[in-house]
C-alpha cells in the first residue's frame, strides 16, 4: 500500500526532465553562427536581422551571419563542433519537418523549430512553409529567449540582459488558429509582423458593383422607399441588377485573376428596398436587435444568383460579404452557396465581455450566429470592434426608452 501512495505521489509531482540547453551566447561570446540560404527571401534576410539585432541587445554579442556559397554550403570561420548551427530558410525544410507541419495544417505561416544537440554540432533549424512562416519561428524562438513586443515602439519592447543565451532542445510546430490575423489600426509594420499577424486580406463589402446606372433614367434599378425610388440600395430582385452585378463581378476577376473573391453587399445604412418583389425574398425573420425585419435571405439569395452567374467562367471564385446590422442573423428559407464567405460584425452586439461569458446575454446570442452560420459555410471570418466611442454611441442608441 505504501509503496503504491509513493508511486502516485510521484506521478502526481512528476519528474521534471530538464530539456537539453543548446548555446546561442556564453558569457557575452558567441557559441552560434546564423546560416542563411544563397538566395534569400527578404523575409528571411529580415528573419536574420531581427535575430541578431535582439541577441546583441540582451548579450551585447553580435553573432555572425553566414551565407550559403552554392555547391560548397556554409564556410564558417570557426570549428563547427563548437558552435551552434542555426538555420534560417524555408529552403532548408526536410522532408521530416514539412510531414510534421503539415500533419497540422497547410496554413503558409506556419513553422517548426528543430533544435537538437548532437556530436557533429549542435543546430536549431528554423523553417516555415512560406519564407514568412520562417520569419514567425525566429519571432517564437526570440520570445523564448524572454522578448516580448507588447506594443509598437521601445517603450512597449521587453529585451532581457542576459550575458548567456540558451534555449532547449526542442520539436515545435506552431500553426496559426486564424488564416486572418489583421488589426485595422495598427500601421507599425514591424510590430505587425512580429506579432505573427497577415494571412489574406478581406475584401471591403459595402455595395454591389452594377457599373454606371442613373438613378433619373433607370429609377427601378433602385430601392423603392415610402413609396419612392431611391439611392439608399439597390433593387435586388430587378433581373437587371443582377445581369450587371454578373458582369461586373465577371470583369472585376478578369482583372483580378488572383483574387480568391470579390466583396459585395448592401451599402452601409438603410433604405432597403420595399418593393414587393424584395419583400418576398425576405424570410419575415424579426432581427431583435436591430428592431426591423432580417435582409439576410434577400441578399443570399441574390448572392446565389450572381455565383451561379459568374460560374461558367469563374466556378472558383467567391462572395465575401459583411455578416453585419440587419443582414447578420442567419438566412431562414434561402440555402447558400458554399462560396459564400461571411465577415461577422458584430456593430450593435456587447464588445465588452468575452465570447463564452456566462453573464453576457448578447455574446451567448453572437455565439449563436456564429455556430449557426458555421454549420451552413465552410469558412466564415470575424471582423470584430474594439472598445471606441462607437460602442457607446451604438449602445445608448439602443437602450434609451
Ligand atoms: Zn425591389
Ligand atoms: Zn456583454
Amino acid at each position: 500500500m505504501r509503496s503504491f501512495f509513493i508511486l502516485a505521489a510521484t506521478l502526481l509531482c512528476g519528474f521534471v526532465i530538464e530539456a537539453k540547453q543548446i548555446a546561442v551566447v556564453e558569457n557575452g561570446i558567441a557559441k552560434s553562427a546564423i546560416l542563411i540560404p544563397a538566395q534569400p527571401h527578404p523575409d528571411e534576410q529580415l528573419a536574420a536581422r531581427e535575430l541578431v539585432d535582439h541577441i546583441e541587445k540582451m548579450s551585447g554579442c553580435r553573432i555572425e551571419i553566414v551565407q550559403e556559397v552554392p555547391g560548397k554550403g556554409w564556410e564558417i570561420a570557426q570549428d563547427r563542433k563548437k558552435i551552434t548551427s542555426i538555420y534560417i530558410g524555408t529552403s532548408g525544410i526536410t522532408q521530416e519537418m514539412e510531414k510534421a507541419i503539415r500533419s497540422q495544417g497547410d496554413d503558409p505561416a506556419s513553422f517548426m523549430i528543430k533544435a537538437h544537440t548532437s556530436s557533429s554540432g549542435n543546430y536549431i533549424r528554423i523553417s516555415g512553409l512560406s519564407p514568412e512562416g520562417t520569419l514567425f519561428g525566429v519571432y517564437e524562438l526570440l520570445e523564448q529567449m524572454g522578448v516580448r513586443w507588447y506594443m509598437p515602439g521601445d517603450i512597449g519592447t521587453v529585451i532581457p540582459e542576459k550575458k548567456t543565451i540558451t534555449i532547449d532542445e526542442q520539436n515545435t510546430v506552431q500553426i496559426p488558429s486564424f488564416a486572418a490575423r489583421h488589426l485595422q489600426m495598427a500601421v507599425d509594420r514591424t510590430w505587425y509582423r512580429r506579432m505573427r499577424l497577415g494571412g489574406p486580406v478581406f475584401p471591403s463589402c459595402h455595395g454591389i458593383d452594377i457599373g454606371k446606372a442613373d438613378i433619373e433614367k433607370e429609377p427601378e434599378l433602385f430601392a423603392l422607399v415610402d413609396g419612392k425610388r431611391q439611392k439608399s440600395q439597390l433593387c435586388v430582385s430587378n433581373p437587371e441588377v443582377l445581369a450587371r452585378a454578373i458582369i461586373q463581378a465577371k470583369n472585376y476577376f478578369r482583372k483580378n485573376p488572383s483574387a480568391p473573391w470579390i466583396g459585395m453587399g448592401p451599402n452601409d445604412g438603410a433604405g432597403f428596398c420595399e418593393c414587393p418583389n424584395c419583400r418576398a425574398l425576405d424570410a419575415g425573420d424579426f432581427d431583435i436587435f436591430e428592431h426591423r425585419i432580417s435582409m439576410t435571405d434577400r441578399y443570399i439569395w441574390f448572392f446565389n444568383k450572381v455565383l451561379e452567374g459568374i460560374s461558367d467562367e469563374f466556378p472558383d471564385k467567391k462572395i465575401g460579404f459583411y455578416c453585419y446590422s440587419c443582414y447578420m442573423k442567419p438566412p431562414v428559407k434561402v440555402k447558400p452557396d458554399p462560396r459564400i464567405v461571411p465577415a461577422f460584425a458584430p456593430i450593435s452586439l456587447c464588445r465588452i465581455h468575452g465570447m463564452s461569458n456566462p453573464v453576457c446575454p448578447e455574446r451567448s446570442y453572437y455565439r449563436k450566429i456564429m455556430e449557426a452560420w458555421g454549420k451552413l459555410l465552410p469558412e466564415i471570418y470575424e471582423r470584430g470592434y474594439l472598445l471606441s466611442l462607437l460602442t457607446l454611441a451604438s449602445h445608448s442608441v439602443r437602450f434609451t426608452p
